[in-house]
């Protein structure tokens, strides 16, 4: 490819609602350019990349029989309703009306719609297993669209569903496609992490997420080093166990005037407490039901535990208004004394070890202190729905927990029949009777991946692509156009490497070497060919991405020119220009 031809519209600044490093080199690189909040059009290299991954992704499917089809984007109503995720999705699920006032929403995922297509199709237990998968485009409504590609509201997803006549058949399909995540991750060339993970608003029982290590991953991730456990932030557990401290004498519950002061650390520093002597009570609401959340003051509430605890996704925070109206108090006064019965009062373990400790009071500018739990007041359960701290033991080994931070690309459920029962969908077993599917789901995401490698992958000057997915894998410069014998070699180079399957892109453009060293290392060349000062003597320079001496070669035999960008290219390891 030509520079000169190539529409690569590269720009010196970065843009100013750039909010991480990838979303920055993307647009100055030309990769994509931004329509509306979390929506882009893919520019020729963004989607040379794009492309790069997909046919690593399918390639991959396809090894372990999943067949490629293709589901429509825009799904009627009644079949999210016949599931209640019409309801339970929340505001991500993008809804719209047609001109006659017939629902659909845009497919943020296709369970519903696979699970329909298959219904009336696969009716014997001999058409099983089988697995089908699409690489095409969602919409989420997102809460914040944000950085770039990484959490857009358009984006592209491969996502793949597979249908069993039982469990032990679905076991042995995910640890196919388990195994073709790694295969994929591997392929692309980054350091990866893979996790236990919450099953969220998708649902069932198992689930793994796939992520690329990076600093500024949305994603917190808890790993033991010496057993290997790793699980994401929802769904990380810890070995810590809590009981109350037998030593201390229980005092009296009594009320006092905190005024105006309402947070934890407000609270304990007027009280001169620790924080792990404070109960933050939290209120929360459902489609159906009212919880309070009982959590120590040192720790946070984490949503989902909660949420897969209760098995309800539609939990959330309730607003200050709404608590207002049940209690009659303000949220900061909040507590579990004097909690009306339809309210299920759910208190972390770690609650267990407090004791004369410190809760709302459920009056204005009150607490009480010196309250113990089960003695002052309810709890309706005991359940681990905290969020877990680096440090903390390791909950299948005595070392302890680290944290790191990583980008979600790919994430597997079992799914069980939580889909083929509510929308009958069943096939006949060998006795000859009625069962639902038992299914499983399988998304990865492709464009994402495109920010999320980047994020690992990049420096000061910036992309460090991968050669499994670099747009190209060579970039030759002729210094300058004003030479004739140098522009002729040039061409020469780019025709006999061209042939032989490179893919190269030659800056052949009329702008100084200066810049073009610029723009081909900040779209992420791994291997520049440079033709330039040491022509003269029959040589040109071969340098990696990352390199700072460049290795000088004859070029007047083409062939050993090939050979040598053959071997750099081998060597390639854009990693080794980082310290990750
Ligand atoms: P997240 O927790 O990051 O919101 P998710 O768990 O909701 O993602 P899944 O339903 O597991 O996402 O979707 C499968 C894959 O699709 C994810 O692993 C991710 O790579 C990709 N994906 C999900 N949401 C987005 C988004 N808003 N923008 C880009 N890619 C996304
Ligand atoms: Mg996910």
């Amino acid at each position: 490819m030509l520079f000169s031809k190539l529409y690569a519209p590269t720009l010196k600044e970065s843009p100013a609602d750039s909010d991480i490093r990838s979303y920055e080199l993307l647009i100055r690189g030309g990769f994509i350019r931004k329509i509306s909040s979390g929506v882009y059009s893919y520019l020729p290299l963004g989607w040379r990349v794009i492309q790069k991954i997909e046919s690593i992704v399918r390639e991959e499917m396809e090894k372990i029989g999943s067949q490629e089809l293709m589901l429509p984007i825009i799904h009627p109503a009644e079949l999210w309703k016949m599931t209640g995720r019409w309801d339970d999705y929340g505001p991500e699920l993008m809804k719209l009306k047609d001109r006659n006032g017939r629902e659909f929403t845009l497919g943020p995922t296709h369970e519903e719609i696979v699970t329909y297509l298959m219904k009336n199709e696969l009716r014997s237990y001999k058409q099983l297993p089988l697995s089908v998968f699409q690489i095409a485009t969602k919409f989420r409504d997102e809460i914040r669209p944000r950085f770039g590609v990484l959490r857009a509201r358009e984006f592209i997803m491969k996502d793949a569903y597979s249908f069993h006549p039982d469990y032990e058949s679905l076991h042995e399909t995910y640890e196919q496609f388990y195994i073709a995540y790694e295969n994929i991750t591997k392929r692309l060339g980054v350091k990866y992490v893979i996790v236990e993970a919450d099953t969220g608003a998708i649902g069932g029982n198992v689930s793994h997420e796939f992520h690329v290590l990076a600093k500024n991953g949305e994603g917190k991730i808890f790993y033991c080093e010496k057993c290997g456990y790793a699980a994401s932030d929802e769904k990380a557990i810890s070995g810590e166990t809590f009981s109350p401290n037998s030593n201390e004498p229980k005092k009296e519950m009594t009320k006092i005037d905190t005024g105006e002061l309402k947070t934890i650390e407000e609270i304990a520093d007027l009280l001169k407490l620790p924080k792990n002597k404070l109960i933050k009570s939290m209120v929360l609401k459902s489609k159906n039901d009212w919880v309070m959340a009982l959590i120590r003051g040192d720790y946070e509430l984490n949503l989902s535990k909660l949420r897969s605890l209760l098995k309800d996704q539609t939990l959330d925070f309730a607003d200050p208004e709404e608590v207002y109206e049940k209690f009659g108090v303000n949220i900061g006064n909040i507590g579990p004394i004097n909690v009306p019965n339809d309210v299920k009062i759910i208190a972390d373990l770690s609650v267990k070890s407090v004791v004369n400790g410190v809760v709302g009071a459920m009056e204005e500018k009150m607490h009480y202190i010196n309250a113990t739990p089960l003695e002052d007041f309810k709890v309706d359960e005991f359940r681990d729905i905290r969020f877990v701290k680096e440090g903390e033991k390791c909950p299948h080994c005595d070392d302890v927990l680290k944290e790191t931070r990583g980008i979600e690309i790919g994430q597997v459920f079992e799914l069980g029949d939580k889909y083929s029962s509510k929308m009958k969908a069943y096939f006949m077993d060998e006795e000859g009777n009625q069962k639902p599917y038992i299914m499983g789901c399988y998304g990865w995401g492709v464009s994402r991946t495109l920010g999320a490698v980047i994020e690992q992958l990049n420096d000061e000057h910036g992309m460090l692509w991968p050669r499994s997915i670099a747009p190209f894998e060579v970039a030759i410069i002729p210094v300058t156009s004003a030479n004739k014998e140098i522009t002729k070699i040039s061409e020469q180079i780019y025709d006999f490497l061209t042939k032989k399957g490179v893919e190269i892109l030659i800056d052949d453009r009329e702008v100084s070497a200066g810049v073009k060293f610029k723009d081909i290392d900040l779209i992420g060349i791994p291997l520049k060919i440079i033709i330039g000062k040491s022509y003269e003597e029959g040589n040109i320079e071969l340098k990696l991405r990352y390199e700072e001496e460049s290795t000088l070669i004859d070029c007047s035999d083409l062939e050993l020119v090939y050979k040598e960008v053959l071997r750099k290219l081998d060597e390639y390891d854009p990693s080794q220009a980082l310290k990750i």
